[in-house]
């Protein structure tokens, strides 16, 4: 069974301005990495809209309505946040963003695919339910894991190796404990969050924080010793990753370092947890990563090993 691509042209059309890190060149080099003939098998869908009852099952619905709401004239941007702004193109990329989402849970749920990559912008780990935040309007991964509940699945995880915590879905998923939260993240470091003492009302989060400079043997350390074992006790029944690049040596944005290999490590990992309790199934969304050669590399890495699983 293959693995889908699921990514929209619309989601080039969040237009973040000049200077901003969070740009549509981002999501080009990823596409075009993932072109190479290795990436032949990928069984690529176009993003759908994301629905009203999808996005309201993690946010209000006064939220979504008020994000739509807006609307800038071609050219312009509206800042909602120091760093989160809205273009013409973002209501619908952000509609698309988590459309993706929805579709690779459904594309692994039906069956139609053992795992998806769901190559989307903005980003969404960092949207909380009322609050736009960090490049993130809404929260794909978390609208991903409740329409995978809403779709007949019990425990549901969300696992972030992105180099910021995941201050959104930590805090939609806080108090769920059919809900787990596990991540890896530069500390301190933008937006603040994730120290181990954020475990949720059941010890259904779990935070790995590490310090600037860590390598990628901090880093593998800390997923061997602290967040793989707390997912294996949680046994989902579907793993979603937040699929940050941005801990990587070579990204502007943090100070961790590591190598392109081991997100190659990290999604064998992944996957092994997979296969053991959710029967492979593993839909992987894309966070951050601004570097654009080293995104490019990460993410065909981590593609190409959930396509040799
Ligand atoms: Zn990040």
């Amino acid at each position: 069974m293959s693995v889908a691509l699921i990514t929209h042209p619309a989601c080039l059309e969040h237009d973040t301005g000049t200077w901003h890190p969070e740009s549509a060149e981002r999501l080009r080099h990823v596409l075009r990495a993932l072109e190479d003939e290795a990436f032949l098998p990928l069984l690529r869908e176009q993003a759908p809209l994301a629905t009203e009852e999808q996005l309201t099952r993690v946010h209000p619905a006064d939220y979504v309505q008020a994000i739509l709401a807006i609307r800038p004239e071609p050219g312009e941007h509206v800042p909602l946040d120091a760093d989160t702004i809205m273009s013409a193109g973002s209501a619908e990329a952000a509609l698309r963003a988590a459309g993706g989402a929805v579709l690779g849970v459904d594309a692994v749920m039906q069956g139609w695919a053992r795992a998806a990559f769901v190559a989307v912008r903005p980003p969404g780990h960092h949207a909380e339910a009322r609050r736009p935040m960090g490049f993130c309007l809404f929260s794909n991964a978390a609208i991903a894991a409740r329409h995978a509940q809403a779709s007949g699945l019990g425990r549901v995880a969300v696992v972030d190796f992105d180099v910021h915590h995941g201050n959104g879905t930590q805090d939609i998923f806080y108090a769920d404990p059919s809900l787990f939260y596990g991540s890896s993240h530069q500390f301190p470091c933008y937006p603040g969050t994730g120290s181990e003492l954020e475990c949720g009302v059941a010890d259904n989060i779990v935070n790995a924080p590490l310090a600037p400079g860590s390598t990628g043997a901090e880093f593998r350390t800390a997923w061997q010793q602290r967040i793989l074992p707390a997912l294996d006790r949680f046994a989902p029944e579907l793993l979603i990753v937040s699929a940050g690049f941005d801990a990587h040596k070579a990204d502007p944005l943090a100070q961790l370092r590591l190598e392109t290999a081991d997100y190659g490590w990290i999604t064998g990992k992944l996957l092994e947890l997979a296969e053991k309790h959710c029967r492979g199934r593993l839909v992987s969304v894309l966070e951050g990563g601004y570097d654009l050669e080293a995104l490019a590399a990460s993410a065909a890495l981590h593609v190409r090993t959930l396509l040799h699983a």
